[in-house]
């Protein structure tokens, strides 16, 4: 059966080339492992490099973006399959309902905010599909330090690291994925 994965990555590319060699590398490993691609459509930073090496490699992707982005973000044209939405929102639930997984790879914050986002989903028991972060150059070491200060502070009950998916390494990461059993967590409320 066709597996998809939404990755999430920066619409730049970042100041080390590892990036965008680890941008690759995660699309041969998609490849190898017969996951497909969902994002954002853009032809620029680490998602056209990602979308490129897929559609090089024989996988399919499907992107989506609203209209106001077509430009900006310079809609890539040689998808698989290319939605265009009204809305950002939009986007993001056809991105959601089409993965059966998601991963974010470094980027700003449009990649923070749509992983924070299918994390509160997973808390609100509105899907248990797997999440992960490639933690490349340990760019995401400082958002689990802060998930950690959450904690302690009683504003989270667990880890979210408990549940996610997180490595450094492509192949770690999808085997991960592959292997994954969903567990549901209740988000906890101090009442
Ligand atoms: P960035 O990580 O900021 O470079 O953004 C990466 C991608 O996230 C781009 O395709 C942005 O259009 C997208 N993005 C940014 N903010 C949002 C949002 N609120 N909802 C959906 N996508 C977003």
């Amino acid at each position: 059966m066709k597996k998809y994965l939404a990755v999430y990555c920066g619409s730049s590319k970042g100041t080390n080339p590892l990036y965008t060699q680890q941008a690759k590398a995660l699309g041969q490993a998609m490849v190898k492992y017969n996951f497909h691609l969902v994002f954002g459509a853009g032809n620029v930073g680490l998602m056209g490099i990602i979308a490129d090496e897929i559609l090089r490699l024989g996988g399919e992707v499907v992107g989506v973006i609203p209209q106001h982005l077509v430009d900006m973000e310079v809609a890539h044209t040689g998808l698989t399959e290319l939605i265009i939405t009204d809305t950002m929102h939009e986007r993001k639930a056809i991105m959601a309902e089409r993965a059966d997984g998601f991963i974010a790879m470094p980027g700003g914050i449009g990649t923070l905010e749509e992983i924070i986002e299918v994390m509160t989903w997973t808390q609100l028991g509105l899907h248990q599909k797997p999440i992960g972060f490639l933690n490349t150059n340990q760019f995401y070491s400082q958002l689990f330090n802060f998930f950690e200060h959450m904690m302690q502070e009683k504003f989270l009950k667990s880890h979210p690291i408990d549940q996610l998916i997180c490595e450094a390494d492509v192949e770690d990461l999808l085997k991960g994925f592959q292997s994954y059993n969903s567990v549901y967590t209740p988000k906890w409320l101090d009442k």
